[in-house]
């Protein structure tokens, strides 16, 4: 049965599809069977994977709305390794029809029970507010990767992510729990980043992942080949921190 992440954080730009791209590769490196499933009209996981999100007829869309069973719209990703779960804008729509359906939070839990056997993990990458598509990621998984730049503003943002889940928990999915404070995009050169990271170990604890994702002009580059950072380039540094995180993320669901 496969453990399911959604990599959340209402936030633009903090570095989630990075998390999840990298993050689905690395584990496909250590030989777990993963789906990544882009929950994002962006599509912006989908390119990263080395799909072209603009040719494709059916995607995630279809499935949201009972039209596609999963098994039917998966694909590989470019590198071979993992599935993938397309989307693109076509899923902005979504948010619209799927007001009127009956269960619509559940939209994509019900889907995923389908191949939850063919896979160690699922991973979510969700987009950039607390919307009905997120709300279906967060009730789809058994827990939360937050993403974050150690920057002011993000810790403003992270009480509403934390109210958010504490409901979903509450009301919707009781499985559901923050798996852990993922520090990305880090430069240590920056006093404020060192700051916040340590105001984060401080008020988070053991919730704060140790690895540490440090910005590398790799991993931004990698999108343009249609690559994961971690196999375009796997001796960046970039690489070899999701790499790390791959197995702090292993150990830490074992626990
Ligand atoms: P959105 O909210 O729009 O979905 P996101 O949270 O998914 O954004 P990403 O798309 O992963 O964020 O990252 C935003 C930008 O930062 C991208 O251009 C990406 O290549 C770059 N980036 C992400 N992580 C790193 C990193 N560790 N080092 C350098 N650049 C990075
Ligand atoms: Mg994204």
């Amino acid at each position: 049965m496969a453990k399911i992440f959604c990599i959340a954080n209402q936030k633009g730009g903090v570095g989630k599809t990075t998390t999840t791209v990298n993050l689905a590769a690395s584990l496909a490196k250590i030989k777990q069977r993963v789906l990544l499933v882009d929950l994002d009209p962006q599509g912006n996981a989908t390119m990263g994977c080395g799909i072209n999100k603009s040719q494709m007829k059916v995607t995630i869309y279809q499935v949201l709305l009972g039209l596609f069973d999963v098994k039917n719209v998966r694909q590989k990703a470019a590198c071979g390794s993992f599935d993938v779960l397309p989307a693109n804008r076509e899923l902005a729509g979504a948010e619209v029809e799927m007001v009127k359906l009956r269960n619509r939070e559940n939209r994509l839990r019900l889907a995923l029970t389908k191949v939850t056997d063919d896979y160690d993990f699922i991973l979510i990458d969700c987009p950039p507010a607390l919307s009905m598509l997120t709300l279906n990621g967060l009730c789809s998984a058994h827990g939360v990767i937050i993403p974050m730049q150690c920057e002011y503003f993000a810790l403003e943002g992270l009480s509403d992510l934390v109210n958010t889940i504490k409901k979903v928990h509450a009301n919707l999915n009781r499985d559901l729990e923050v798996i852990g404070l993922l520090r990305v995009m880090f430069d240590p050169r920056i006093t404020l980043a060192q700051q916040v990271s340590e105001q984060l170990e401080r008020h988070f604890g053991d919730k704060v992942f140790k690895t540490l994702i440090p910005r590398n002009v790799r991993l931004a580059e990698a999108p343009s080949y249609g690559m994961p950072g971690v196999s375009f380039d796997p001796s960046s540094k970039g690489a070899l921190a999701y790499a790390a995180f791959a197995s702090e993320m292993v150990d830490r669901i074992k626990k």
